[in-house]
């Protein structure tokens, strides 16, 4: 029966999206000086020194996406979490309590011909009773003749030193060997995207216009707008071509077939809505211009923002709207929809045809920004200066801290805020405001989640 029928439908949805996990992280740890950062530097193969031979300069950056044989992981500098925000010198210890908590793998860095210190020590005690795998880097092993500095640190207890220049290169190659035969697996994580058409929903209350859209997309009258229910036997999706690009519009026989107002009609129209969305990649929400902005409206919006998908707003029958209808309709968008300003909006009439050719362009832009992915390195670097200009709050006379962050997943983009304390909803709501005020990401929802250290 009908019913049944829409939620069958959801079937064919299976395996278009499949959300990537964030990618493991590798911390380096280590006294000041030993070459932490010339490490980093050497495995992400950036040629520019940022290393200065002061001990504990703070670095800019702190994260960044390495690769090593096809093995992808963030790799994060504790050296840049010396100095906290009020100025103060962290441990070597405190720091590296808290990169191991948050890390998958260690790389603990030390200084072969100066040998272990007990900082060194202290740290070796506390990476030990983590159990998370430890990679012993034997630094300034520069030639042979200091390869006998290296193997003394056997030692440490933590296994084999591995004897690494990390100035000259030397046995870098074969550190990052150990360390991606440790990480969990997931070089097949990537921007997938099966091939095919993108994937479209047109969304909205009942008689807000859909069908009559999708009839105008489609360029043909071949259904009547007001058909009767369950007499199409449209196939469920329908390709259209829009401005020389293919276009899959997914459920459309749940637009051509119309729930008639009769009881239960709203719960068809939202389980229509969810199922349309399981297959989508961009929704357009149809608004009836004409009229009051209805609760129903909202929570269709709600459920694409929900949805994680990217987000359209048409205001459709912009024909029967006047001047008077259409100042209020602006005053309804800042009272109902002010949390959503970033979706793209058209003001469109199906009937008429006005503004449609602007779809397109607003369907590309939510895309690309649902697909968009903000390097590692670039986004620390602008984290760094907005924890600097606004620390999060002392609590407790404490100061929790955000100490990396990477972007988990694209479609639609999400972040990890790796942090040293917990971090209140209203600062991670500002730092969700700040990436949004950076990096745009027009018409796509983002999220950003924060893994603390307990
Ligand atoms: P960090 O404070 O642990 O990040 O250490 P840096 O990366 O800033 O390095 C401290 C100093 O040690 C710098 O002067 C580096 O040039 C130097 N250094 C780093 N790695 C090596 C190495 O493999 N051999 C030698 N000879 N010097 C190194
Ligand atoms: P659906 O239930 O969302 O699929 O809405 P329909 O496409 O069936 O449209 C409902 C009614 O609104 C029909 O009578 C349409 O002719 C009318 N309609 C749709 N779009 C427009 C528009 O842009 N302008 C005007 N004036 N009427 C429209």
């Amino acid at each position: 029966d009908e019913d049944l029928a829409l939620v069958e439908r959801g079937d064919d949805a299976v395996g278009h999206e499949e959300p990537e996990g964030p990618l493991p992280v590798v911390a380096v740890v280590g006294r000041p000086n030993v070459g932490k950062s010339t490490l980093v530097n050497r495995i992400i193969g950036r040629r520019e020194a940022v290393v200065e031979d002061v001990p504990g300069v703070t670095r800019d950056r702190v994260a960044y996406d390495a690769e090593w044989t096809g093995t992808r992981f963030t790799l994060v500098d504790t050296g840049g979490w010396a100095i906290d925000a009020k100025g103060i010198h962290l441990r070597v210890a405190e720091q590296a309590e808290i990169a191991v908590e948050l890390a998958d793998a260690v790389l603990f860095v030390v200084d072969a011909v100066v040998g272990a210190t007990d900082d060194d020590a202290a740290v070796v005690k506390l990476l030990r009773r983590s159990g998370k795998p430890v990679i012993l880097v034997a630094n300034k092993v520069d030639d042979q003749r200091t390869e006998a500095d290296a193997a003394a640190l056997w030692n440490l207890g933590l296994g084999q030193p591995w004897p690494v220049s990390a100035l000259h290169g030397r046995g870098s190659g074969e550190v990052l060997d150990a360390v991606v035969d440790v990480l969990p697996d997931v070089s097949a994580v990537g921007a997938y995207r099966p091939g095919g058409p993108r994937r479209v929903a047109l969304l909205g209350r009942p008689n807000v216009g859909k069908s009559s859209m999708l009839n105008k997309l489609a360029g043909s009258e071949r259904v009547v707008v007001d058909e009767v229910a369950g007499t199409t036997r449209d196939p469920v999706d329908e390709f259209i071509e829009l401005g020389g690009t293919t276009w899959r519009f997914v459920d459309t026989a749940g637009i051509r077939r119309r729930v008639h107002q009769t009881r239960g009609a709203d719960f068809y129209a939202s389980l229509r809505t969810q199922t349309a969305l399981e297959k989508a990649e961009v929704a357009v929400v149809l608004v009836d211009a004409s009229v009051p902005i209805t609760e129903q409206d909202i929570r269709v919006v709600q459920q694409v923002v929900d949805s994680g998908r990217a987000l359209v707003i048409a205001y459709n029958k912009w024909d029967l709207t006047d001047e008077e209808r259409r100042h209020f309709l602006e005053r309804e968008i800042e009272r109902e929809l002010v949390q959503i300003p970033w979706a793209p909006r058209v003001n469109v009439s199906a009937s008429t045809g006005r503004h449609m050719d602007r779809l397109v362009p607003a369907l590309d832009t939510a895309l690309e920004s649902w697909d968009t992915r903000i390097p590692t390195g670039r986004l620390n670097a602008f984290l760094g200066e907005i924890v600097a200009g606004h620390p999060h709050p002392v609590r407790g006379g404490k100061q929790p801290r955000i100490l990396f962050a990477t972007q988990a997943s694209t479609r639609p983009p999400r972040f990890v805020l790796f942090a040293s304390g917990f971090i209140e909803a209203g600062y991670r709501r500002f730092v969700e405001r700040r990436i949004r005020e950076e990096f745009g990401f027009e018409g796509t929802p983002i999220e950003v989640s924060v893994r603390v250290r307990e």
